[in-house]
This record gives structure tokens, C-alpha cells and sequence, in this order.
């Protein structure tokens, strides 16, 4: 087997959260669980590691959150800033410091990194035509400019990036674009910015990512990585024109700022400065020397960024290259994406104020929240957070199997052996001894390679099935049945002692694998043992003799409790009726300034239009489908044929509302699954002023015969 050697010092990373709204658990499960999960393990080994993240407070998305707001960007940033910060602390992720790119810190630090790339001609400069508002006199870029996606054809495609298939765009890019800031058509003039021309390191981006990485990093990532290169790497703008920013440090720049995507991931930089200042230590080996393993925690959005943008920024300042990037895939809620302009979303915020400081709450749902989230790790394609699948972790896994074991064997331990840590008679130890003992030292040594290898999923899936173990060892060695034949045959004694010996020492052990993922469940543990917090030290894991003969430990606590079912009831018709009060508002919500008047979808031509096959039909029969909420499943008569087409009009009518209803449907619309079923068409709607949608038809039109020619 290949030994590899320990770097010498770790430096994690999590995803900078954008600083304009509150974040929500498909975050926490995607870049800071896991990142918490791996910092634990590495401080447990007694690793030299900082956990570095802040807040990303530049960008366009700052000012437009202010107006819609209502308020400045400055205290629309002070508001997030402050309030992810204490969310982050209230679910326990243990960062060594949380910084924010306001900071003259990270200000400082990123003019001297564009300075470094300026000064030794690594950007380019272009005199480009952007698009400028006439109106606001500003030009014109990412959120400040929409318009219809290039590549999927959505309206909601902005200035940097599809809202809907995700692809990163360009303002030029955008087919009619409209300015959100006066809903007008914009108009070019003439700006200089500096690039980063990324076609100049395509070859280093091959080998180091496609050849060297090509089997330690996962295999999303390296795919992601390779269609970019594949793509073509085109030259990046590091400027750009706006008042809100950090002030690009050249005198013949006024008025332009770094782009955000160029300072936010030099953010991990100023943190970790900001880190060594407040600790009295030296920065500059966590990221200039070779030794130094550097891992970023991030979502799948964010690849780009972390495997080739940011890397390509750190070989040309003489920084290190991140050892691993471990992203994760998307979670989705009950059904659905997680969307925070639909409301279909479970903020950290709300789970903290339902679970964590609600009577009853307190550390354990903290750590039900993270033992589910890492349970359902997206770690290698899209989860989903359903409520129902909590409670089932939650009573089925860590109440019944972990927390039952646990308290099994201090209960036991107070019943039959008087509180104490029995003796180990070894001479009479059986073969079931001698395997929970092996059983123990393995689950170590494998939960330690999978905690390596960032499979946190396994790794915890590898805890329970231990403490399942324990159940099964203690049911077998039956010591309560046996505590019935001392009084005749006192050697039984013995057994009994020996059987909670074991019992009590995989306790001890659990608690320590245990510590990474669930840090309360592991100190209160610890306080049931009586010992103090430094037998979690990872090297103590696969010792029998954590728990001395003769100490006396505390009566047990429930480790957790219960989830009941009104509990998720209450979730669940919280999040529907959330979801819904957005539905209903959308259309005539005044809050919306950055709306253009009229939203229509830009401009066909006749020949687009032929190729739609349209048909009349009656639909026969609906029915509502299981966890989506907003589809309908129709059956509909074509007079030709009969179909079933999906609909996503359940927000708006009622099955039996539609049964009988004329209907135009699109009939040569490819076929589509969705939830598992095909859709064969499309029925037509349109939308009136208000919002409100309605059935087109062709009145008692012959079935099928109504066709555009
Ligand atoms: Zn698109």
C-alpha cells in the first residue's frame, strides 16, 4: 500500500456566503458541514489546521439587495454579515475566524494581489463597448442586466449567469437586454478593463487538474473542470465598472472596481491574515509553503471558480495550489429545488429558531440537523432534505441504535455492576469479546482513510453501524438474564462484568468517533463518563482502556429526543404556505424596482412559430402528483390519441376543476419525465395582468382538428 506522508499543516476553507440574504441548509450541507466534519477530525489528530471563511460582500447583488431593501449597501452587509455569522455559530461550525471583504484588511490584500499580476504583465487590457443605462448613468452588468439565456432560451438569464441552466454569461451574451435598473434598453459606450487571459495557462490547468487529479479529486469536479478546458478558456475581466467595491489601485481606474469573483476568494486570504494577527501568528506558510494542505469546501456552482480561475490567480502570485476541492452537489426540499425567490427554501435561521431555541431544542437539534445533513451528503449527485426523512434519522438511527446503546450500557452498568467500571477478567474473555474489540479498532482505522478521502457520508454511516454492533454484542451476551443466576452461580458475575466493561469502553470510543460530526452528543458524553474533554483525542480511538476499574460515572441523559410527527406537520404547512404567499404576490408586488415593466419574451420570427404542432383537446381525467407540489398529472384527449401531459398549474386549480376543460396543447413538444412519469406535450396557458392564468382554448372546437398552418 502507498504510504503518503502528513502535510505538515492543513488550511480549510469554506465557501464565502454572499453577504444579501440569509443562507439556507442546502448550503450548510454543501460547503460548511463538511468542512466543520473535516477541521474536527484534523484538530482531534492534533493537527496544525485553520478553518478560514467570511463574508463576500461586493458584487452587483449588494446594491440591488439595498433597493429592493430599501436602504444602503453598507447596512445591507452589516445586516447579513452579522446574521450568518451568528447562524454559523449557533449549528456549531467551528471556523478560527470569520472575516468579511469589507475589511481594509482584505481590501489591502486584494490591490496588492492585482498590483503583483499588473506589475508583472499577467492581465490584459481591452477597450471593450459595454453596455450603458442612459437613464442611471451607469453601465451595465451582471444582476444590473437581463434578458433571454443564449443557451436555454430562459428570460431569467442576467449579466454574469443563467438563472436556469446555470451557465456563466456575459452581458453581450444576452439576447434582448433590458437594464433591471430603469427596465430600458440599454445603449454601448466605450470602456477600458484588465483581463485575465486564461488561454495563456491552459496547459498548466491540464496537467495539474486533468493529469494529477484525475483520480484523488472527485470525478464531478474533474469533469466540470475538463468541459471548461475543453470549451476554450476565454480572457476574464478582473475590473469593472461600479461604485461598489474594492478601488482597482492604478491611477487611470477611476471608477472601476475588481470584479467580485477576482477579491472574494483572495477573502480566504485576508482571513487567514486576519486570523494570524488576532492569534499572534505567522500567515504566510498557509499559503506559501508547499507543506501546507489547502482544501476548499464548496458547492458545484463554485467549481469554476475554485479549480480554474483561483488556482490560476495563485501559480501566477507564487501562492499554493488547493490539494483538494471536495464540491458538493445540490440539495433539494420536499420535492423541489430550493429557490429563495419562490420561498421554497429551509433557512438556517428558521430550523434554529423551530429546533434549537425552542424548549426542548438546544445542542442535541443542532446536532439532528448536522447528523442529517451529512447523512443526506450530496456528495456525489443531487439529495434531498424531506422532513420525514429527518424524523426517521433522527428516531430511527440516533435514538433507537446510537442513543439506545448508549444508554443501555450506563443503565446496565448502574444495575449491575453499582456505578462503577468493572474489572476485565481476560482469561475468561469469549470469541464475541475479542471481535467487539476488533470491530472497534477497525471502524478507526477505516472511518479515519474515509474522513481522508472527504466521504463524511460513509464515515459517520461507519459510526452508527458500530454503536449497531455494540446493540447486537449486548444482546447476545444477554447480561440481565445472567444477573439472575449470580445468587446461585456467583462466577457469572464475572461475565456480566466483562460484558459492560466492553459496553462501557465502545461507549467511550463512540464518543470520540462521534466528536467530529455531532460535538455536543460527544461532550455530553464525556460528562456522562466523567472525563474530560481530551479523551476525544482521535489517537485515543481502539483503546479498552479509556474508562478506568473502579471510576464511578453520572446516571445517563437521553443523548436525543424524539421527533413527533406534529413537529414536521408544522414544517412542512409552513413551508407550503410560505411558498404560496410568494406565488400569490409575485405579480403585483410593489417592492420590485428592479422588475422591467414588461416582462414580454423577446421577439420570434414566423418560422420559430410553424414549428409548433397545436392541438385541441379536452382533458379526461387529473390528479395531483406525489411531492411536487405545483404539477398536476392530465390525462387528455387529442381525438387521434389520448395523453398525459404534467402541468405545472396545481398552485392554481384544483383536479376537479379541470376535468372537462378545453385545452390547446402543444403536441409535438418532446417528451419530458418528470417525477418519474412522461409528460407528451404541453396544455397552453396565458397569463393576464394580474398574474392570474387561464386556459387557452378553441371553445367546442373538434377534437384535434385545430391546427396553425
Ligand atoms: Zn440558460
Amino acid at each position: 500500500m502507498e504510504t503518503v506522508s502528513q502535510p505538515k499543516r492543513y488550511l480549510v476553507t469554506s465557501a464565502l456566503p454572499y453577504a444579501n440574504g440569509l443562507k439556507h441548509v442546502g448550503h450548510l450541507a454543501g460547503a460548511y458541514i463538511p468542512a466543520d466534519i473535516y477541521t474536527r477530525y484534523l484538530r482531534a489528530q492534533k493537527r496544525d489546521v485553520v478553518f478560514v471563511c467570511g463574508s463576500d460582500e461586493h458584487g452587483t447583488a449588494i446594491p440591488i439587495q439595498a433597493m429592493k431593501e430599501v436602504t444602503t449597501a453598507q447596512a445591507i452587509i452589516d445586516k447579513y454579515h452579522q446574521a450568518m455569522k451568528e447562524d454559523f455559530a449557533d449549528l456549531h461550525i467551528s471556523f478560527d475566524v470569520y472575516h468579511r471583504t469589507s475589511d481594509p484588511l482584505h481590501h489591502e490584500t486584494s490591490r496588492e494581489f492585482f498590483t503583483y499580476l499588473h506589475d508583472r504583465g499577467e492581465l490584459e487590457t481591452k477597450e471593450t463597448e459595454q453596455y450603458f443605462d442612459v437613464g442611471s448613468q451607469t453601465f451595465l452588468a451582471d444582476r444590473f442586466i437581463k434578458g433571454v439565456c443564449p443557451h436555454c432560451k430562459s428570460v431569467r438569464a442576467f449579466g454574469d449567469q443563467c438563472e436556469s441552466c446555470g451557465t456563466a454569461l456575459s452581458p453581450d451574451e444576452l439576447i434582448n437586454p433590458v437594464s433591471t435598473i430603469s427596465g430600458q434598453s440599454p445603449v454601448k459606450r466605450k470602456t477600458t478593463h484588465w483581463y485575465l487571459p486564461l488561454a495563456r495557462h491552459e496547459e498548466f490547468l491540464r496537467k495539474w487538474i486533468l493529469e494529477e487529479h484525475k483520480d484523488d479529486w472527485r470525478a464531478s469536479v474533474v469533469g466540470q473542470c475538463k468541459s471548461w478546458i475543453d470549451g476554450g478558456l476565454q480572457s476574464r475581466a478582473v475590473t469593472r465598472d461600479l461604485n461598489w467595491g474594492v478601488q482597482v489601485p492604478l491611477d487611470d481606474a477611476a471608477g472601476k472596481v475588481l470584479y467580485v469573483w477576482f477579491d472574494a476568494p483572495i477573502g480566504y486570504i485576508s482571513a487567514t491574515k486576519q486570523w494570524a494577527l488576532d492569534n499572534n501568528k505567522d500567515w504566510k506558510p498557509y499559503w506559501y509553503d508547499q507543506d501546507t494542505q489547502l482544501v476548499h469546501f464548496i458547492g458545484k456552482d463554485n467549481i469554476v471558480f475554485h479549480c480554474i480561475i483561483f488556482p490560476t490567480m495563485l501559480k501566477l502570485h507564487g501562492n499554493i495550489l488547493p490539494a483538494n476541492v471536495p464540491a458538493n452537489e445540490f440539495l433539494n426540499l420536499e420535492g423541489d429545488k430550493m429557490s429563495t425567490s419562490r420561498n421554497w427554501k429551509l433557512e438556517m435561521r428558521d430550523f434554529i429558531q423551530a429546533f434549537v431555541k425552542k424548549d426542548n431544542g438546544g445542542d442535541q437539534c443542532v446536532d439532528m440537523l448536522r447528523y442529517y445533513l451529512t447523512q443526506i451528503a450530496p456528495e456525489s449527485k443531487d439529495s434531498e432534505f424531506t422532513w420525514k426523512g429527518f424524523q426517521d434519522a433522527v428516531n430511527s438511527e440516533l435514538v433507537s441504535i446510537f442513543g439506545n446503546y448508549v444508554n443501555r450500557t450506563f443503565v446496565l452498568m448502574h444495575k449491575l455492576c453499582g456505578g462503577k467500571v468493572p474489572r476485565y477478567h481476560s482469561d475468561i474473555a469469549d470469541e464475541k469479546d475479542n471481535q467487539l474489540i476488533q470491530d472497534i479498532a477497525a471502524a478507526k482505522a477505516r472511518i479515519e482513510s474515509l474522513l481522508e478521502q472527504y466521504k463524511f457520508r460513509e464515515a459517520l454511516f461507519d459510526v452508527i453501524d458500530l454503536s449497531r454492533k455494540g446493540n447486537r454484542y449486548m444482546q447476545e451476551k444477554e447480561p440481565w438474564i445472567l444477573a439472575k443466576t449470580v445468587a446461585e452461580n456467583p462466577a457469572n458475575q464475572q461475565l456480566i462484568d466483562n460484558c459492560l466493561y466492553n459496553c462501557l469502553q465502545l461507549t467511550a470510543n463512540l464518543a470520540i468517533l462521534i466528536n467530529p460530526f455531532l460535538p455536543s452528543t460527544a461532550r455530553k458524553m464525556c460528562y456522562m463518563m466523567k472525563v474530560v474533554d481530551k479523551m476525544l483525542d482521535w489517537q485515543n480511538a481502539g483503546s479498552m482502556k479509556l474508562l478506568s476499574m473502579g471510576y464511578s460515572l453520572r446516571e445517563p441523559q437521553l443523548l436525543f429526543r424524539k421527533i413527533e410527527d406534529q413537529e414536521i406537520a408544522e414544517q412542512i404547512q409552513l413551508l407550503k404556505s410560505s411558498a404560496m404567499q410568494v406565488a400569490e404576490n409575485q405579480p403585483v408586488s410593489p417592492d420590485q424596482p428592479v422588475q422591467p415593466v414588461n416582462d414580454l419574451k423577446p421577439e420570434i420570427v414566423f418560422d420559430d412559430f410553424g414549428k409548433i404542432d397545436l392541438r385541441t383537446g379536452i382533458i379526461t381525467a387529473a390528479q395531483k402528483v406525489p411531492k411536487a407540489d405545483k404539477l398536476l398529472q392530465l390525462e387528455v384527449d387529442l381525438g387521434f390519441e389520448k395523453r398525459t401531459i404534467l402541468s405545472g398549474i396545481a398552485m392554481h386549480f384544483e383536479p376537479e376543476a379541470v376535468v372537462g376543460q378545453h385545452v390547446v396543447v402543444v403536441a409535438n413538444l418532446a417528451p419530458r419525465k418528470m417525477r418519474g412519469i412522461d409528460s407528451n406535450g404541453m396544455i397552453l396557458m396565458a397569463e393576464d395582468a394580474s398574474g392570474k392564468l387561464h386556459f387557452v382554448s378553441a371553445g367546442e372546437a373538434s377534437l384535434g382538428g385545430w391546427k396553425v398552418s
